[in-house]
């Protein structure tokens, strides 16, 4: 990541610019809105449209580009459409198209009645490139891959001219149509585009329009065996559509002059519907993940993780599985803007924007995720009477559903004599400023009172395994004269429901893991070996109840969701979407 990459502690992506100022508009609103005040179009004509290859799951990445493309739609009150770009048969399924529509719907696009398909023009593409041929603008070429390869230069020389670029007219268009009908094998001929084997851009040297490619396809079955490849498709369906910002990613600005040039052939026959302009910016990267598909493939296919929704992958299943909202990705997605420069977004911008919105929406709860158990015995009572009637409560405590959202109410959580409370919360031999249990220390039980800590029990081996205090109801007692400092969460051992809670951290151990740890390793290296654990958690009884899919904050420990798949009714499995930003926030006297 570079050293001034931004982080959503230390910078405000809009930072200095007021809402008003036109420095607040991104450089593709300014463009939208010049195009307006020219006259070139009016608002509702503004049309953009999300192209997916229906080649793998949906990830943040293209979560970016569905937020920006529908967002401008959506602004400018024009529309947006989705398109799967199935123009490789090979690598495309099915499943990846039903999986894209459910994940772009969930996200909050609205492609309305306009899903579209690049199958669908193959035809008004095969009549397109037959017209260009006529035109003596495309030729049919016998040069396989490797030669094509060593006619086609470098980046500083120019290419050789195929020997095939002067075939007459008629010879194109019988070659072509032979290509249609299946007559030649796989990479024996290509349509190619006769541009200039000299230009400086390597695109516009004779780029290939079709291969041949005897394979099936989901949708067109075996009626085509030759496909057009992107370049020569891409802008044509655009123009189809009535595409007026064609919005892609920056690698693909080499490849502008190529668009233009396929749209100006086809205006200067007459054949061109619409004028679609392609813009770039900068794909989206994450510290801490991969975004390449064929990776994300390859940690499913080699069961790295469970699958493509498995919550520790950057796919929107991933997320979705993990707890994340479709808000707060949308407020992700907008925060991190549009930029014309590739850079890494680090992680913690995407943790704090679902942290925000589950702090909105999120009941609290209490949760142990590694229980202690803790007896308390009142003030007042003899110390050995410990232990003697385990099912007594002692308080019924009530506890605020969500501190800034009174109506949300309370709900009443019984303290017994016997409570679980995080292993963590103790320390035998504590620093001074450790204001949790410690022997002779006192802490606050979230709601309930105050717990000193008289005696530590231990097993042969030396573990600790119990702690026996005495308990003063009174939530607000001074010890010694002063009020104590730390306050922590419990949960009533003989209510408490045994659940399944998953804990992740970052698939990969380091910020950029497409870069091997060494000469001869792969991404696959960065792997983090303790990406996900599974605890037995001690949950409060009303969390036992939840519905799959719903959200909790366990106070102190994070956002928590009930996994969709492996909760059962009654006996939830809960995903850490996310952890508090400060773990040991000051959760306020009660
Ligand atoms: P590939 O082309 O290698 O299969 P891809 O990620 O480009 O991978 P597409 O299905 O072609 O996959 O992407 C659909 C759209 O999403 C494209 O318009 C692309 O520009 C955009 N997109 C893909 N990855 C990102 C990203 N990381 N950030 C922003 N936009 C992205
Ligand atoms: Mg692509």
């Amino acid at each position: 990541m570079p050293k001034d990459a931004p982080t959503p502690h230390n910078h405000d992506p809009n930072d200095g610019d007021d809402a008003a100022s036109p420095k607040s508009r991104n450089f593709i609103q300014q463009i939208i809105d010049a195009d307006l005040e020219s006259g070139k179009y009016t608002a509702e004509q503004i049309h953009t449209r999300f192209p997916p290859e229906p080649n793998g799951y949906l990830h943040i990445g293209h979560a970016k580009s569905i937020c920006l493309n529908s967002g401008l739609a959506a602004e400018y009150g024009g529309r947006f459409n989705l398109r799967f770009d199935d123009t490789n048969p090979a690598k495309e399924e099915q499943e990846y198209v039903d999986a894209i529509q459910d994940d772009v719907h969930w996200l909050g696009a609205d492609w309305e009645d306009r899903l579209f398909y690049a199958s669908d023009y193959f035809p008004r593409l095969y009549e397109w490139a037959t017209a260009l041929i006529k035109a003596g603008k495309a030729y049919v070429c016998d040069l396989d891959a490797e030669q094509m390869r060593e006619h086609r230069g470098t980046l500083t020389e120019p290419g050789k001219d195929s020997p095939y670029r002067e075939r007459t007219v008629e010879e194109n268009l019988e070659l072509f149509a032979k290509m249609k009908a299946g007559d030649f094998a796989d990479g024996t001929k290509t349509l190619r585009a006769k541009i200039d084997m000299a230009s400086p851009n390597v695109n516009l040297r004779d780029p290939v329009m079709y291969r041949i490619k005897h394979t099936h396809h989901q949708r067109t079955g075996d009626q085509w065996c030759i496909y057009p490849s992107y370049d020569w498709a891409h802008g044509q369906e655009d123009a189809i559509e009535g595409i007026t910002h064609s919005i892609c990613t920056l690698e693909f600005e080499n490849h502008r002059p190529l668009y233009d040039w396929f749209c100006d052939q086809l205006a200067e026959l007459n054949l061109l519907p619409a004028r679609p302009r392609q813009i770039e910016f900068a794909r989206l990267n994450l510290t801490y993940t991969v975004m390449s598909k064929r990776k994300l493939l390859q940690l499913v296919t080699e069961h790295h993780v469970a699958g493509w929704d498995d919550p520790r992958m950057p796919t929107i299943r991933g997320l979705r599985r993990r707890g994340y909202t479709s808000e707060a990705i949308r407020n992700f997605c907008e925060r991190i803007g549009v930029a014309r420069q590739n850079s890494t977004i680090d992680m913690l911008w995407l943790e704090d924007a679902v942290r925000e919105h589950l702090n909105e929406i999120a009941p609290r709860r209490m949760a142990v995720l590694r229980p202690l158990r803790v007896v308390l015995t009142p003030e007042g009572e003899p110390a050995d009477s410990a232990g003697t009637s385990t099912s007594e409560v002692l308080k019924e405590c009530q506890l605020d559903n969500h501190p800034q959202q009174p109506e949300l109410g309370k709900r009443t959580v019984s303290l017994g004599r016997e409570i679980y409370v995080e292993q963590g919360d103790f320390m035998e031999d504590a620093p001074k400023k450790f204001f949790r249990l410690k022997p002779g220390g006192s802490v606050r039980l979230r709601g309930a009172g105050i717990a000193t800590c008289n005696e530590v029990v231990k097993d042969s081996a030396g573990e600790v395994t119990e702690l026996h205090c005495s308990f003063n109801p009174d939530t607000t007692a001074l010890v010694d004269g002063k009020k104590v400092k730390g306050t922590i969460h419990w949960v009533n051992a003989q209510a408490a429901v045994e659940c399944q809670v998953r804990l992740y951290d970052h698939l990969f151990a380091v910020e950029n893991p497409d870069k091997p740890p060494t000469e001869d390793g792969t991404f696959l290296d960065n792997i983090n070996p303790a990406s996900l654990e599974t605890v037995t958690a001690k949950v409060e009884p009303s969390i036992a109840d939840a519905a799959a899919g719903e959200r909790f904050q366990f106070e102190r420990l994070g956002y928590f969701y009930a996994d969709p798949v492996d909760s059962q009714p009654g006996a939830p499995a809960f995903n850490r979407t996310v952890t508090l930003r400060d773990t040991w926030g000051k959760a306020k006297a009660k």
